[in-house]
């Protein structure tokens, strides 16, 4: 027992928690199995909400992506991101399922107000991604031998019922606090890496608590999943702090004109 215990013993002082939690959620589900369920998993997402129209819109926020995804790969190769907008102008939210997909609502667009502040969430989301954390949650939610029958087979129900989960419309367990801490630091590197001023975290937290207040619906998905507690404030101030971030780029006028379409 103590002779089978000591490589993992070795192998945990070795790596920080992040590339052992990775390590294990590869153990458990293999990069395939996540692509093949995530791809199912999209196609029900995109049954269940309405991919937005505008094209120009959606070019952009890819766009918009692209470098953070680029940053993003340095702690998780090999992904290949696809970002949908979803056309729901009073959902306040953004999701990442497994395999690299991210959904962000129209709704969020509009309540977002400079593209360092969309570049943030979007950011978080791809440190979710990197954390292999959909794939975790659903592996100890749901078992792996059902997530690799499901990555396989045609289950409409059980993926349709995943997927509303997944977008915080269903009964799922949420990321847990660990995750969020995970998701938050990833993304706050990703977020200067790229030039952006992150203290846009900051502002759009604020703003989310202002419209929380008259538009509580609106935005309980977000909230369940992401809450923007006082801890993850402090811990996002202290992040600035060390970083010694000052500045950085907003892009306000290019972020209201290119979603101008939707205002
Ligand atoms: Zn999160």
């Amino acid at each position: 027992m103590r002779i089978a215990a000591f490589p993992l013993v070795f192998a945990l002082s070795l790596s920080d928690c992040t590339a052992v939690r990775q390590q294990l959620g590869l153990a458990l589900i293999s990069e395939e199995t996540e692509l093949d369920l995530g791809r199912k998993l999209a196609a029900q997402v995109e049954k269940q909400e309405k991919p937005l129209a505008d094209q120009r819109v959606q070019a952009y926020v890819r766009q918009v992506v692209a470098p953070i995804a680029q940053h993003s790969l340095q702690d998780r190769p090999g992904v290949e991101y696809k970002i949908t907008v979803i056309d729901d102008p009073k959902q306040v939210n953004a999701f990442a399922i497994p395999g690299g997909f991210i959904y962000v609502y129209s709704g969020l667009l509009k309540a977002a107000q400079n593209e360092a502040e969309l570049a943030g969430v979007m950011a978080h989301e791809l440190g979710h991604v990197v954390g292999r954390h959909s794939a975790n949650q659903l592996a100890a939610q749901y078992g792996i031998e059902m997530l690799a029958q499901l990555a396989l087979g045609e289950d409409a129900g059980k993926l349709g019922e995943m997927a509303a989960g997944l977008a915080g419309a269903g009964a799922l367990a949420r990321f847990s606090r660990d995750d969020e801490r995970e998701a938050d630091e990833y993304g706050f590197k990703y977020l200067a890496a790229c030039g952006y001023d992150p203290r846009a975290l900051l502002t759009f937290f604020t703003r989310l608590e202002q419209l929380e207040k008259t538009r509580p619906n609106d935005l309980e998905r977000l909230f369940a999943s992401h809450p923007p507690t006082p801890e993850r404030i402090a811990r996002i101030e202290q992040m600035i702090a060390k970083a010694g971030a000052t500045g950085g780029k907003l892009e306000q006028d290019k972020f209201k004109k290119a979603t101008a379409s939707l205002r």
